[in-house]
């Protein structure tokens, strides 16, 4: 059997070890941090359960398909359920607009709300869905780098139909083209916050991401996100994979062009394939500081895409008004943007987005009382002084929710714990706290990822948020899968 080492036990670096575990590998995950998961881990305070990371789950067939490939049924390990309203919206002028999965109720609820015909929502779907026909298989669904994927017809034919992607105006001017409304622009502006990008630089490719959403729908899993990651530990376990924790790698030991294994906790441990689910630019700067001359510095100096200010608040009330998923709009989306992206700083009127997975797992928190995520999009970290902008970011997110809800918020906290930008960056090592590698904003950005096997190493390869074909559970996962397809 040949030796498979993969650096990191993101869900990327899980679904690579499945996938080579199933391919006959002797495979073995060394694991800085203490516990599986990476940015999709969870924790206890005070008899409230939290998801450290994601909170919206969606494309649950990537997750099932791992399971189906070992031969086993992925309910004995996973259950979820779809969501029949993926999020509220709640506008500073006191609209509320349910996102009901259903196409009719939806475009009921916005023509109802907004008076935006519901034609428009069908036509804004029908284009989300041409979208994806197109760049599916193409982007998302192959390497990048290979050949062998411009080799096929249903590539070919996708290429040819490039121009249909929509690729030279910004998400937000296709949305304004689709409504007049600016609560819907904004809407569907929103998007762009799913691979962490602006979209009033992003190109309206990314309008594909409503159709992820819209079309194959949201769901909840059973005992929240975190059991995403455990099932998949534990398939992995039955497969034979050996997780390795509180392991640190240090080097990636090259030989002859080759990776023949790594450093950790100060031995030398021997592989025939080396996979790295570790941001791309750590493995490099960190991993594999000896070579410099490796550096694929065009791919390294990419914008980042944004990071994330999280409040993990225990709430000693029940919000009836709340869902699983709430967002509270800011009046100015723009502004907000650019200060996110211009000015790298916080807005002091950010859109706040509260998850509250106690709505549907009533266990995450003591009787009568909620698990609130509150979560703000933020610059990626480049030494801002964050201790005063999260100070002033709470007090805009407390005023804005109590607003809001007509209650103040401040007396229901009961416990509190913080996530910033330099804690995503220290914990999973994720350079500058991106939560999603690099950004989207540029209309190149798909190919100046990185590819996920080393053209300079052969047996190297990379998976994860950081490289092709980007961040996000799903697509961390199919980068996994194309990872193990190159593996010879
Ligand atoms: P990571 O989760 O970053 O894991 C990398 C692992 O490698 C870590 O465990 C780290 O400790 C380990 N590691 C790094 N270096 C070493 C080393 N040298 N040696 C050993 N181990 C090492 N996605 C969604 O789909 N939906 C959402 O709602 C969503 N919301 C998010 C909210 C937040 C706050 C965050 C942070 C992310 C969110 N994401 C969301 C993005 C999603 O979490 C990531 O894209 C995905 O989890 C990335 O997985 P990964 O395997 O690439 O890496």
């Amino acid at each position: 059997k040949s030796d498979a080492l993969v650096i990191g036990a993101g869900i990327a670096g899980i679904g690579t070890a499945i996938r080579l575990a199933l391919k006959g590998f002797n495979v073995k995950v060394f694991e800085g941090n203490a516990y599986a998961g990476g940015k999709l881990s969870e924790f206890e305070q005070h008899g409230y359960r939290f998801d450290a990371g994601p909170s919206l789950f969606t494309m649950p067939q990537y997750v099932d398909e791992l399971f189906k490939l070992a031969g086993k049924n992925p309910a004995d390990y996973f259950t979820y359920q779809k969501l029949d309203v993926v999020c509220r919206y709640f506008y500073p002028d006191g609209t509320h607009i349910n996102a009901y999965a259903d196409q009719d109720k939806f475009a009921a609820e916005v023509n109802q709300k907004t008076g935006e015909p519901k034609g428009a929502v069908y036509s804004y779907n029908r284009n989300s869905a041409r979208i994806y026909k197109v760049t599916n298989h193409v982007f998302l669904e192959q390497s990048l780098h290979r050949l062998q994927t411009y080799l096929n017809s249903k590539t070919l034919q996708s290429i040819l139909r490039l121009f249909q992607i929509d690729a030279l105006r910004s998400m937000s001017k296709a949305n304004e083209h689709f409504f007049n409304d600016e609560r819907l622009v904004q809407f569907y502006n929103r998007y762009a916050t799913y691979n962490g990008s602006n979209p009033y630089d992003a190109p309206a490719t990314l309008n594909v991401i409503p159709h992820l959403e819209q079309h194959f729908g949201a769901y909840f899993p059973k005992g929240g996100m975190y059991s995403i990651t455990a099932s998949l530990v534990n398939l992995a376990q039955d497969l034979g994979v050996q997780f390795n924790y509180n392991s640190p790698v240090d080097e990636i030991v090259l030989k002859n062009n080759k990776a023949t294994g790594v450093i950790v906790n100060s031995s030398f441990v021997a592989a025939d394939i080396v996979i790295s689910n570790m941001d791309v630019w750590f493995t490099y700067r960190k991993l594999l500081k000896q070579h410099p001359q490796l550096f694929p510095s065009n791919i390294l100096s990419q914008e980042r895409s944004s990071s994330a200010l999280i409040f993990y608040w225990g709430i000693q009330k029940k919000f009836e008004q709340l869902d699983l998923h709430n967002i509270f709009f800011s009046a100015n989306y723009k502004a907000e943007f650019d200060a996110i992206w211009k000015q790298q700083t916080i807005f002091n009127d950010p859109t706040v987005y509260v998850n509250i997975s106690s709505k549907y797992e009533e266990a995450d928190a003591p009787g009568g009382c909620e698990n609130w995520f509150v979560m703000i999009n933020v610059p990626a970290n480049t030494g801002q002084n964050w201790d005063k902008l999260i100070a002033e970011a709470r007090i805009y997110i407390i005023q804005k929710l109590s607003a809001q809800l007509g209650d103040n918020i401040e007396e229901f906290i009961a416990t509190e714990s913080i996530l910033d930008p330099r804690l995503i960056e220290s914990r999973t090592s994720s350079y500058q706290g991106s939560l999603y590698g690099t950004s989207s904003n540029n209309r190149f950005a798909a190919f100046l990822r990185h590819a996920n096997r080393s053209s300079k190493i052969s047996n190297l390869y990379f998976c994860g948020g950081s490289v092709h074909p980007g961040g996000g559970i799903p697509l961390a996962l199919l980068s996994a899968k194309i990872v193990s397809e190159w593996v010879d």
